[in-house]
């Protein structure tokens, strides 16, 4: 009994439902966190690595980024046990399983997240008519393709400067992780003359202190191909990423990348946070100990939400990408300047914003969290 409950605080997690049919060999888990502000959103990660634990933390993510971000959505996440890679009609079969097993769990709203894209997400609303980040087709705003989260990033290093002494112009960037966040956080921050000088994929670490050409790696990517396969630059492996000098550092992969056993590695003057729970808190109290600033993930990577929760509304694509450049700037500030005026950690400023409105709309339930 006490193990089923061992995640459970004030806040949630409201419902964890574990899902298991054998005859598709479908395994996942949502966990429903809190529901107090809306129906919950979040993404089905699927990897052939993922855990309840990973879940609950990821959906308590989404609670305070939903949060943070003012949204009229609690937070939730699904994860499903899979390579994503598998062949195509069997991905189908499993996602459209999960959204069956699902279907009259309203709390759940369902998006596309690491191992998951637009076409999972039109996949379940072909089901259960319930899904954020569809293609264009279905009313979708392609998150990903036009880099959402990306471009939130782009605004909240513009804030996170003014509290750096470099400028944006000539800062040397690097990245973890070349996907949807990674490269279009790299594209917007180029067009701001920030220089990307390495980038890293599952498969290994691509460095060039000259500069890399965002849009032709970009294009490689997309391609199917990793950033080790570009022609020029020097390959490194993929951890390798950890060690080079820069002045932004910017995690857009897994979480628990950077930990208490590695974070001396990292040589940078400001982290941004483009992935979910990437940092531990240790790592993040070391950096902060050494001064270096790390923007926290549901302040940092809320750009994709906010475009999620827009397109459920039916806004414009011009839209989402005003309200995510407002909300991300009035976010960074507040939570940096709490940093700068009390010397707190960034995370717990960002915490305090995000509980004390997840509390207040508690406060208007019956039930609280659900
Ligand atoms: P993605 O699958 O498009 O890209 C992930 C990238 O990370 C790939 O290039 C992959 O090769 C690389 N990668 C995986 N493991 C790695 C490792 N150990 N070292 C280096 N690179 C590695 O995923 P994404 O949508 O870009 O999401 C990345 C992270 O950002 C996830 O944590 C996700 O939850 C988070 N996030 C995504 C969004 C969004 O809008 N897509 C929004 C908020 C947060």
């Amino acid at each position: 009994m006490d193990d089923l409950f061992r995640f459970a605080d004030e806040l949630g997690p409201a419902k964890i439902i574990h899902i298991h049919e054998p005859s598709i060999g479908l395994r996942a888990v949502l966990v429903v966190d809190n529901v107090a502000a809306g129906p919950s959103i979040g993404g089905v990660r699927m990897a052939p690595d993922v855990s309840t634990e990973e879940c609950f933390r990821l959906a308590r993510a989404m609670t305070l980024k939903n949060a943070a971000a003012g949204l009229s959505h609690g937070g939730g996440k699904a994860v499903l046990y899979g390579d994503p890679k598998m062949p195509r009609a069997d991905k189908e079969r499993l996602v459209r399983g999960l959204a069956c097993a699902l279907r009259d769990v309203h709390e759940y709203i369902f998006g596309p997240d690491m191992g998951t894209d637009e076409e999972c997400m039109a996949w379940v609303k072909d089901e259960i008519g319930r899904s954020v980040g569809l293609p264009c087709e279905l009313g979708g705003i392609p998150l990903d393709k036009i880099g959402a989260t990306g471009w939130g990033i782009s605004h909240v290093a513009d804030v996170a400067l003014r509290y750096c002494d470099f400028p944006l112009a000539g800062a040397r960037v690097v990245i973890q992780g070349f996907g949807a966040v990674g490269k279009h956080a790299a594209r917007f921050l180029a067009a701001k003359g920030a220089i990307l000088v390495a980038a890293a994929d599952s498969r290994g670490t691509l460095y060039d202190p000259g500069g890399l050409d965002v849009a032709l790696l970009s294009e490689l990517k997309d391609t199917g191909k990793s950033v080790i396969d570009f022609p020029t630059g020097e390959k490194l492996d993929r951890d390798a990423v950890i060690d080079i000098d820069c002045d932004i550092w910017i995690p857009a992969a897994r979480p628990d990348v950077i930990h208490e056993d590695n974070v001396s590695r990292l040589k940078t003057r400001l982290v941004i946070q483009g992935a979910n729970i990437p940092f531990t808190q240790g790592a993040e109290k070391a950096l902060h100990a050494r001064g270096v600033l790390c923007v926290p993930d549901f302040i940092a990577n809320a750009g994709g939400v906010i475009c999620a929760a827009m397109e459920y509304q039916g806004a414009s694509q011009a839209a989402a990408f005003e309200t995510i450049a407002e909300k991300l700037r009035q976010n960074s500030e507040e939570v940096l300047e709490r940093v700068s005026k009390n010397g707190m950690l960034p995370r717990d400023a960002a915490m305090a914003l995000a509980v004390a409105r997840v509390r207040k709309a508690m406060g208007y339930r019956r039930w609280g969290i659900f």
